[in-house]
């Protein structure tokens, strides 16, 4: 029966973001864990006729926008299939990607009505790039990045930001908007399993305005709702940026997601510890509805404050979590 997924806090949950996989193409260092990462079986992950059952009941109940994740959701055989199965639900769909494929892509992604893609590029330096990833993929990123850019999409740009890694290159980006509408979107460094998290890593959202103000005028934009980003424009510039202030300022009161792993299990957060299995229910002919209603009834109000207001005294191993490539950014 259609209806509305709502919490106990009123918040209405109409975003699904869905993992297609836990395989990537790189290797990120703050997403992959250190250890030998084994990706999980084929079979064991929702197939694309699952995938869409599953996607069609969250619509029924008033979900409007899909994004598709991982991992890197275009390294999948049969991401084709499925961005076209779920282009015909009355939904937005978006994607977020590490670009390496969107040559392949781009066209598809048109045709099935996407218009905004989030792209991940965490530097503008080449050999930075290799460092970080782990793979020689700096050029094809940059040039899918502008291939998107003249197929008219409106492209957003993730770059997670670590002190002394990448900090002194936030103007760089900045500069980037000047004359290229790009939208950059800097994302305070989070915590997850094996990603060589220490506090001291984040560079506040406090840091990168000031960073940002010390060579530019800059003015606020005015935020979406429930958007996790906090806008800005250097006046004159055709592109804007952008800061998601997990840590130091979380956004829980407005949060309307839910994410559903690639192995099936939604998380009602992006750091909640419970899971709830909606593949083998699934997969038995049992009610999913109802597992889902019972997990977003049991969303806690915040769970990312519980560290992030003190997060400079968090020890990485007090984190329990998947890592970032299993839950799907
Ligand atoms: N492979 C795709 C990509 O890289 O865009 C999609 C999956 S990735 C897990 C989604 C987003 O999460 C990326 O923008 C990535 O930079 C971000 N991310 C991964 N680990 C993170 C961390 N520890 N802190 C903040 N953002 C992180
Ligand atoms: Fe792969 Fe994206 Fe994780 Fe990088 S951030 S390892 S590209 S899933």
């Amino acid at each position: 029966m259609a209806g509305i997924l709502k919490d106990s806090f009123n918040r209405v949950h109409n975003y699904l973001r869905i993992s297609l996989t836990d395989n990537c193409n790189l290797r990120c260092f703050y997403c992959m864990p250190e250890e030998d990462y084994e990706f999980t079986p084929a079979s064991r992950l929702m197939q694309a006729d699952e995938i869409e059952t599953l996607a069609k009941i969250f619509v029924e109940n008033g979900v409007n926008k899909i994004r598709l994740t991982g991992g890197e959701p275009l390294v999948r055989k049969d991401a084709a299939k499925i961005i076209h199965s779920l282009s015909k639900l009355p939904v937005s769909l978006t994607l977020t990607t590490n670009g390496t494929r969107l040559d392949d892509f781009a066209d598809l992604l048109k045709e099935s009505g996407v218009r905004s893609l989030n792209i991940s590029l965490d530097t503008l330096q080449r050999d930075r790039f290799m460092l970080l990833t782990r793979r020689d993929q700096y050029d094809k990123v940059m040039n899918n990045i502008n291939l998107c850019l003249d197929k008219g999409f409106h492209v957003k740009v993730n770059v997670v930001v670590m002190r002394d890694l990448n900090t002194g290159e936030i103007n760089d980006f900045i500069e980037w908007t000047k004359d290229t509408p790009v939208h950059i979107r800097f994302i305070e460094f989070m915590p997850f399993s094996g990603n060589r998290w220490t506090s001291n890593k984040v560079f506040t959202w406090k840091e990168i305005v000031e960073e940002v103000e010390s060579k530019y005028q800059v003015v606020r934009l005015e935020d979406e709702k429930h958007d996790t980003a906090k806008k800005y424009q250097v006046p004159g510039h055709a592109g804007t940026f952008a800061v998601i202030s997990t840590m130091s300022a979380p956004f829980c009161s407005g949060c309307n997601r839910i994410r559903l792993t690639a192995d099936g299990k939604i998380k009602n957060c992006l750091f909640s510890r419970e899971e709830t299995d909606l593949l083998t229910t699934l997969r038995n002919g049992g009610d999913v509805l109802a597992l889902i209603q019972q997990n977003i009834l049991a969303k806690k109000k915040e769970l990312v404050r519980q560290f992030a207001t003190d997060f400079a005294h968090l020890h990485p191993v007090e984190i329990a979590n998947r890592s970032m490539i299993t839950i799907g950014g």
